[in-house]
């Protein structure tokens, strides 16, 4: 496919704050690629955000409703600005206040392939192509409609299915009902209720309060070993009375403390196995930290829609190597150099 020259990312950043959300801010580094995604989005309309891969973006268009296999249906698909490709691996909530606030999830998502001269189709306004998705397949045209009033500059398009075998006359909305994300199985509702979490590499990038050891009175200077043996809950009949406790969440998962040299991760279980390889999207996210150092001391879950944690479930995912289900609870900083050797113990 010849790229398109011209896919810019600054309107996009420009409409966002990236350390309030936790949509990603650039393209995936890779080569030249030729996916799409369609995210169901409840902003303050329910819409269809259709991202064809194209020149290094995705160009996008929000379809105010639900795609169709149905040829007789034309879908109103309004141009809106380029995104990041990594934007594909995107879903979650938009945080209230931000551009585009609400719920995100992944409503379809495959590759694409033209039909033709994909720049003069696209500058034209005319262009064919194929899908080859989970909800949608086979031939699509997307033409721009001639604008009503200044205004509209161009941004007025339809989505329209080709006649083919995969077209499916006469079945109108029935897509709707295929409301769940193809990535995580959940719906709107289900995403929404799951919180914030964000399946993007690009986690919220709020800026965190800088820890310096010397704040720390009782860290004691010490090399990076191995990791130690986690400290482990026991049993009680009662909780204990008094000042200086705190109650936290037992997380049903695995016990993992993550060792990271040098910026390289290594998750360790509590019997010292090294689960790195099963671990892997937690064991990259580690390696993003800031910390190039450092101990820390977590539980590996996987969360149901309500948010509690499941052991079933994560057993479900490591056995189907579902391993971006995966989420690490950090509960504890044993060990990290700052900006100096230091060791902290609670
Ligand atoms: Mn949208």
């Amino acid at each position: 496919m010849k790229p398109l020259k011209g896919g810019r990312l600054e309107p996009y950043r420009a409409k966002r704050d990236f350390e309030v959300t936790p949509e990603p801010t650039e393209s995936r580094a890779t080569a030249e690629g030729n996916s799409f995604v369609i995210q169901n989005h409840a902003a303050t309309r329910l819409h269809w955000d259709f991202r064809l891969e194209m020149g290094g973006v995705h160009r996008s268009w929000a379809v105010t409703k639900v795609p169709t296999l149905d040829p007789s249906v034309k879908r109103l698909a309004v141009h809106t600005e380029d995104h990041p490709t990594s934007y594909g691996d995107f879903e979650g909530t938009i945080p209230a206040g931000q551009y585009g606030a609400g719920t995100v999830i992944i409503w379809d998502r495959g590759t694409w392939a033209p039909m033709g001269d994909v720049e003069a189709g696209y500058h034209k306004g005319s262009l064919k192509f194929r899908l080859v998705g989970k909800k949608l397949k086979g031939g699509f045209a997307l033409v721009r409609l001639r604008d009503k009033s200044p205004k509209d500059r161009g941004k007025n398009w339809l989505l329209i299915k080709e006649k083919d075998e995969y077209a499916q006359p006469g079945s109108g909305d029935a897509l709707a009902e295929q409301n769940k994300s193809v990535v995580s199985g959940l719906n709107i509702e289900e995403m929404a209720a799951h919180g914030a979490i964000a399946h993007s590499e690009g986690a919220s990038r709020k800026k965190l309060k800088k820890v310096k050891p010397a704040d720390l009175p009782k860290a004691k200077e010490a090399a990076l070993g191995d990791v130690p043996e986690p400290q482990l809950a026991s049993l009680a009949n009662h909780p204990p009375h008094g000042e200086g406790w705190l109650h936290e969440i037992k997380y049903d998962g695995y016990r993992t403390l993550a060792r990271i040299e040098d910026g390289a991760v290594r998750m360790i279980t509590r019997n010292g196995h090294d689960w790195t390889d099963r671990y892997k999207p937690i064991a990259k996210a580690l390696a993003s930290l800031p910390a190039k150092n450092a101990i820390v001391d977590g539980e590996v879950c996987v969360q149901l829609p309500n948010g509690a944690t499941s052991f079933a479930a994560l057993q479900d995912a490591l056995a189907t190597s579902a391993s971006s289900k995966l989420v690490y609870f950090v509960f504890d900083l044993l060990w990290s150099a700052l900006s100096k050797v230091v060791r902290v113990q609670s």
